[in-house]
């Protein structure tokens, strides 16, 4: 175990969050970050875990900050894997409706994201 009693940044937490936030700092010039992780490994739990699916975004509130986030850190994920030649399975989206009464929810949403899908 490496021991620092001094650092300029302290990120609890070695997850995708705290990762991220990390390189961040680091490309804008700060070096001395130390991130604290509870367990034996980084990205052990969600982050390690999770179904690796980039999402469209589609289903957030149009123009939410959610949704807007989502869609640029999508288009920002692939650009990453890209550059780092990271394995990126694109295979887009089908949405269907099950039967006629969802058909207007559906083309609603054909309205609101027509301009958020990558
Ligand atoms: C089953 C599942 C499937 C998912 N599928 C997707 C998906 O397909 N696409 C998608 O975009 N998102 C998905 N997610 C969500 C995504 O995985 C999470 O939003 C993301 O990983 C959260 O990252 P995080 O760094 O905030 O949290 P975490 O990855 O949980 O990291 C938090 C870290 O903090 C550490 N920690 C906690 N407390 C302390 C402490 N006191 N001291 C030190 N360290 C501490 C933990 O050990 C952990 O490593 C999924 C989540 C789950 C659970």
């Amino acid at each position: 175990m490496v021991v620092h009693d001094k650092c300029e940044v302290l990120i609890i937490g070695g997850g995708i969050t705290g990762l991220t936030i990390a390189r961040e700092l680091l490309m804008r010039g700060v070096e001395n970050i130390l991130i604290v992780e509870k367990e034996g490994y980084l990205g052990a739990h969600a982050s390690g875990r999770n179904s690796g699916v980039l999402h469209a975004g589609i289903f957030y509130t149009p123009d939410s900050f959610r949704a807007r986030f989502c869609v640029e850190g999508n288009r920002l994920m692939k650009d990453f894997c890209r550059m780092k030649g990271l394995k990126l399975n694109e295979t887009g989206k089908v949405i269907v409706a099950k039967d006629s009464n969802e058909l207007d929810g559906l083309y609603d949403l054909n309205k609101h994201s027509s301009d958020m899908i990558d």
